[in-house]
């Protein structure tokens, strides 16, 4: 298969490219704009790679868009780009509407175009797989899961243009008969995580004897997988998805933040004995506007209709992610003294 991944010089679409060139030997085409959560070293293990092409394209092109279906051909769409950063989403929303729902409206006309021209049989095996998010549904209290019926309930700009895209990707599937899957996964982590996220940003503070941010008092829950696992979900469901159908990727592995800081620092204590303890650096600021207390998904459709299971827990995931932060300051360091240094983002103006 011929398969365009939007997004795929970000963490998790980067891992899926790894996965889909590396493993599964499928031609990939990446689409990405390359803005600052972009990374073409989280791509260099299959660079040189004939199956692995770079298109540096903003999905909201539509001219460009357009031409990329003419002359790649695809057989199908996994598509990851996005804004993705819930903090930068309060402070600067704009870019969040133009990408997530623009540029997603962009490629389903792109596509729509595309299948209009290519003739049944190609139409008939296409598939485009929209990567969503749990945080679409909002927020759970302490019982229940989300499951594939769960009333969409955004809370954050990021999640509200999360949700508004899953909406276009589905009415141009009932409206226009296009071949549309879509996915909501919870919150992933492992190596190549852009620092400004919670995982990797506690571990380079940590290892830098920098404070540790917890929003809040830290008692909010999130489901994590770990990215290779939702990298092979996502390959599956383009390969075996029903079309129209929503599915939702968690790994069953909730946890508290503060638990999360914790067990890092604890982690943090073995492999890099100089710092420890760890803990003493754990600092409490300011909660997030607007933050959802609780994510956990009921991942059952998954398992029990296409056979996926998640291959590692939280304390194996986690575990490898720090050992890998630890080895790939050559990966990590430019992003930190470049792009991005660690300071607070997503606080309201007063
Ligand atoms: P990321 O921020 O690491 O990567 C996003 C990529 O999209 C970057 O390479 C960026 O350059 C590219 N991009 C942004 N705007 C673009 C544009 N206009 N045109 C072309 N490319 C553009 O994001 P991620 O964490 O890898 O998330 C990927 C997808 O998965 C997103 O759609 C996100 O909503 C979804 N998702 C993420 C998580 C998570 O925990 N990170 C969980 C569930 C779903």
């Amino acid at each position: 298969m011929r398969i365009f991944v939007t997004g795929g010089a970000g963490f998790i679409g980067s891992a899926v490219c790894r996965h889909l060139v590396g493993d599964l030997g499928h031609d990939v085409v990446v689409i990405d704009k390359l803005t600052y959560a972009a990374n073409l070293a989280s791509l260099a293990p299959i660079s040189e790679d004939p199956c692995y092409k770079l298109e540096t394209v903003d999905i909201c092109d539509a001219a460009a868009v357009g031409r990329l279906f003419e002359s790649h051909q695809p057989d199908g769409v996994l598509h990851l780009a996005a804004e993705s950063h819930v903090d930068r989403s309060i402070s600067g929303s704009r870019v969040f509407l133009d990408t997530n729902v623009v540029g997603t409206f962009t490629l389903l006309e792109g596509m729509r175009a595309y299948l209009a021209g290519s003739g049944k049989a190609k139409a008939d095996d296409f598939r485009f797989v929209h990567v969503s998010t749990d945080e679409v549904y909002g927020s759970l209290g302490s019982e229940g899961l989300f499951t594939e019926t769960t009333p969409y309930d955004p809370s954050s700009p990021y999640s509200a243009t999360k949700a508004a895209s899953d909406h276009l990707a589905m009415a141009w599937r009932r409206t226009y008969g296009l071949p549309v899957i879509v996915s909501n996964c919870s919150n992933n982590y492992g190596p190549y995580h852009f620092p400004e996220k919670l995982i990797p940003l506690i571990i380079l503070n940590a290892l830098e004897g920098r404070a540790l941010p917890v929003y809040g008092d830290g008692a909010q829950v999130r489901d994590w997988l770990y990215v290779e696992d939702h990298a092979r979900a996502l390959a599956l469901i383009l390969a075996k998805g029903r079309l129209g159908e929503t599915y939702n990727i968690g790994g069953r592995n909730e946890r508290r933040n503060i638990d999360v800081v914790r067990h890092i620092c604890m982690l943090m204590d073995r492999m890099n004995p100089a710092g420890a303890p760890h803990e003493r650096l754990i600092t409490f600021v300011a909660d997030r506007p607007g933050h959802d207390q609780r994510y956990a998904i009921d991942a059952t459709k998954l398992e029990t209709e296409l056979g996926w299971r998640a291959l590692e827990t939280f304390e194996t995931g986690i575990e490898k992610t720090v050992a890998w932060y630890l080895e790939r300051r050559d990966w990590w360091e430019p992003l930190r003294r470049r792009v991005y240094g660690g300071e607070r983002l997503g606080m309201i103006s007063t």
